[in-house]
């Protein structure tokens, strides 16, 4: 099957690098090859396209100023950046008296994984559960997040189920009380509106893959006059990450956020559209349910659980149909895992075998989402009939 005739609706993985990015781009893979930090007129033109992407990115982010947004190589070193260099920072400023970090059940393993460093050297980690809809409990956070929290991280939008956290309140919470608060906005940048200003966030990751940009290349909104570790250590960014920056990758970046931004609204409208007719045809089919029911949820996001199937297998038996998909969790010697999203809305364990995570994003149609729904109830028959519930 060629890729062409691929239905690619796994858009929260990594999406299509757009056109105009990689115009933008070539000139920089090409003859403009410069290192952005030489002094030579040369060099100052591939600064003068890094400081014109910092322009973009900090558009779409909602920054006060452009100089509030470090490039990093991708999303996850971004929330590295933000928990490991704010919790040390303000331990060290302290001395010692800020030594908690708050986070939640769902987050990202770039987040999670950090927690559980951050734990090994003497911080003590709270992770507040969610509810049934995968909506972090404001109070479970706010009730740990008081003047001895280094650093909150509570994600933007989940990229599991979809689910919108309630970032602007507890990032008004942290803000009172002098406390950090981190938002990993990796999967709502370019799929809702981002303020970070507005959100009073002093911290915000986002990712140039999940919005049509390449892979590679990502950044922390840093609000202005926070304090943070670099990670990387080094002379660029204002000594907050070192290593050459990834000049093509960032400008490549910066033109699909202004784009992203530009197209925000009648985007995020086209997608909810696509994703209401897909859950309608999904819901409708026998042993099918829909996990992704949060009010507030990001517009291409859907997810469902389905009795006796496999998730893995299901997402394999689509591949076959020319459908790409995801399952969400790890796959553990054929067997799906439950995935720690799910373990923390509650799932039953038999239930969240069956998941199955649908996202979309640019190039999406209506005709692909009905060749999905003409597809499903075949795939869905076929792995029935060979394992029996
Ligand atoms: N945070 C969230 C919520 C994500 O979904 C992802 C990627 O899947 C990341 C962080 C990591 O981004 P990257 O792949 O750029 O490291």
């Amino acid at each position: 099957m060629g890729s062409k005739d691929l239905i690619y609706f796994d858009h929260n993985a990594t999406t299509p690098v757009r056109p105009e990015a990689l115009e933008a781009m070539l000139p920089y893979l090409r003859e403009e090859y410069a290192n952005p930090n030489s002094v030579h007129s040369f060099g100052q033109r591939a600064r003068r396209a890094v400081e014109r992407a910092r322009e973009q990115v900090a558009a779409l982010l909602g920054a006060e100023s452009p100089s509030e947004v470090i490039f990093t190589s991708c999303g996850s070193e971004a929330d590295v950046l933000a928990l490991w260099g704010g919790a040390w920072a303000e331990r060290d400023r302290t001395q010692g008296a800020k030594r908690r970090v708050v986070t939640t059940q769902i987050e990202h393993e770039a987040v999670l994984a950090t927690c559980r460093r951050l734990a090994r050297r003497d911080f003590e980690v709270v992770t507040a559960g969610v509810d049934g809809t995968g909506r972090v409990l404001p109070e479970a956070v706010a009730a740990a997040a008081d003047a001895s929290a280094a650093v909150v991280s509570v994600m933007f939008a989940n990229n599991e189920v979809g689910t919108l956290q309630p970032v602007a309140e507890l990032a008004a919470h942290c803000r009172e009380r002098g406390v950090l608060f981190h938002t990993d906005a990796v999967q709502a940048a370019g799929k809702v509106p981002l303020d970070a200003r507005g959100l009073g966030a002093d911290l915000l990751s986002v990712s140039g893959h999940k919005l049509n940009a390449p892979k590679g290349v990502g950044a922390l909104y840093v609000r202005k006059g926070t304090r943070l570790e670099a990670v990387i250590s080094g002379h660029q960014e204002k000594n907050r990450r070192g290593g050459t920056e990834n000049v093509a990758g960032i400008v490549g970046f910066g033109a699909a956020a202004e784009l992203a931004l530009r197209e925000l609204e009648g985007h995020a409208r086209e997608l909810r559209a696509l994703r209401d007719r897909l859950e309608a045809g999904v819901s409708a089919l026998p042993g099918a349910h829909r996990t992704s029911r949060a009010q507030e949820r990001l517009p291409g996001t859907a997810h469902f659980c389905f009795d006796g199937v496999d998730g893995h297998n299901l997402v394999v038996a689509l591949d076959l149909e020319g459908v790409c998909v995801s399952s969400g969790p790890a796959c553990s010697g054929g067997m799906t895992e439950l995935s720690h999203v799910l373990k923390a809305m509650g799932v039953p364990e038999k239930l969240g075998r069956g998941a199955l995570r649908v996202s979309l994003g640019r190039g999406c149609t209506e005709a692909q989402v009905d060749r999905f729904l003409a597809v499903l109830p075949r795939a869905l028959e076929k792995l029935r009939k060979a394992v029996p519930a």
